[in-house]
């Protein structure tokens, strides 16, 4: 099917919940295909899914292997794969007493860490949830409203009670929001959906702290930063705080669906028969694929890798954001989860890298987002910078056509 056909087929089935444009039909390692043969380079990765790549031969042999031997059996039986998986996520957490739950997706992982906490705050009248402005945690009505940004909820209210809203990177607004009633301070490591921004060191120390002294629960959500996208296996372990659970799906399964919680000892065991439940959650085939990627992670030293391609894609970043300091602001982020933050929207540089074969996601107006494969290799970076130079020219040409001054086409410095 050409592209057209495609878009006209899926105008007339499909809920236009999506704005597509392109039809992408194959992948293979940092490269995907559309529908007219056209090679992209691609760094958006399913939003920090693929983190391993597109189509890893090690993922195909575990998902082959898997799909012919055994595909669902219902969590009423064991499946030897869950807690070989569960295993793996607890070491590599450093979680101490560290237990797993597994569903499917990223919401239903958070929404499993809000049930935990209210769970065990249940006891002394704790229910309340205090999450950040501008986080990002799901679409389902609790994970919809702990996100702090209005524009997901408009329309769907009445909302579940219980949820407060605190400024990220600020300890003392978190601190306005605690009541006799908090159970659990819920956050990102780096907000990814909110712009590319990682916590300050200081703010998750903080927190840490005031979680401790009044008795509240530290959760975070890995949906996104975990699973190595930050160089470390979990993006809290770039700060050297623990949380007591945090929640992760994206790159766990490296675009088979799988979400997990992950719980320390103060909640290991709050879950009992009957509390939480799921019919695919941690099948055989989704821990298979899980189990895969976590291979791939260790035996290619996938963390290297990521700090060393985070650290050079950024130096590379930073000198095209010199050269038009004008429009652009800078380059934030961790590892291989990045933003060229500018001082003008963003699409239209989304855009015009799409045109030229490179794929990267336009983030919370005027932030460029940039996640490609963990296992990128330095020849690809160089390819998305040169891309990324030749695209940034133009707009600043166009920019300069439509403005009789050019210092004046951004909005201040
Ligand atoms: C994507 C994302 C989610 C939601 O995950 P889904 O699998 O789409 O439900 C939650 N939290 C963060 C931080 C995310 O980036």
């Amino acid at each position: 099917m050409t592209t057209g056909e495609i878009a006209e087929l899926q105008q007339d089935y499909l809920m236009p919940t999506y704005a597509p444009g392109l039809a992408l039909v194959e992948g293979s390692g940092t490269s995907v295909w559309d529908a007219e043969g056209n090679e992209y380079l691609d760094f958006v990765s399913g939003i920090a899914v693929t983190n391993i790549g597109h189509c890893h031969p090690k993922m195909i042999h575990a998902v082959q292997d898997q799909v012919e031997t055994l595909v669902h059996v219902s969590n009423l039986y064991f499946n030897e794969k869950q807690p070989l998986l569960a295993k793996k996520l607890a070491e590599h957490s450093g979680v101490p007493g560290a237990k797993c739950f597994f569903c499917n997706s990223g919401a239903e992982a958070n929404e499993g860490l809000i049930k935990l906490a209210r769970l065990w705050g249940s006891e002394h009248g704790k229910y309340e949830v205090i999450t950040m402005r501008q986080s990002f945690h799901g679409r389902t009505l609790a994970t919809l409203t702990a996100t702090g940004q209005d524009k997901v909820k408009t329309g769907f209210g009445p909302l579940p009670e219980g949820f407060k809203y605190a400024s990220f990177n600020d300890i003392q607004s978190v601190e306005d929001a605690v009541t006799s009633k908090t159970a659990a301070v819920l956050v990102e490591a780096l907000q990814g959906e909110g712009g590319v921004i990682p916590a300050d060191q200081e703010f998750l120390s903080d927190l840490r702290k005031l979680c401790d002294e009044r008795g509240i629960l530290l959760l975070c959500d890995e949906v996104q930063a975990g699973m190595g996208r930050t160089g470390t296996w979990f993006g809290f372990q770039n700060y050297n705080v623990m949380p007591d659970a945090f929640s992760l799906a994206k790159g766990l399964g490296n675009g088979f669906p799988v979400g997990a919680i992950v719980a320390g000892e103060k909640l290991a065991n709050v879950f009992q028969p009957g509390h939480h439940a799921t019919t695919f959650g941690g099948t055989p085939l989704a821990c298979s694929a899980a189990l895969s990627v976590i291979d791939v992670i260790e035996s290619e030293d996938l963390l290297t890798n990521t700090m060393m391609m985070g650290a050079y894609f950024a130096e590379g970043l930073c000198e095209i954001a010199m050269k038009h300091k004008k429009w652009i602001s800078g380059v934030r982020g961790l590892g291989l989860l990045l933003g060229l933050v500018l001082d003008v929207p963003a699409v239209p540089l989304q855009k015009k890298l799409q045109e030229k074969g490179m794929l990267a996601l336009a983030t919370a107006g005027n932030v460029l987002r940039l996640l490609p494969p963990l296992n990128v290799t330095q020849k690809e970076i160089e390819r998305a910078l040169s891309l990324m130079g030749e695209a940034c020219a133009e707009l600043h040409d166009e920019m300069a056509e439509q403005s009789p001054n050019p210092c004046e086409c951004g909005a201040g410095e």
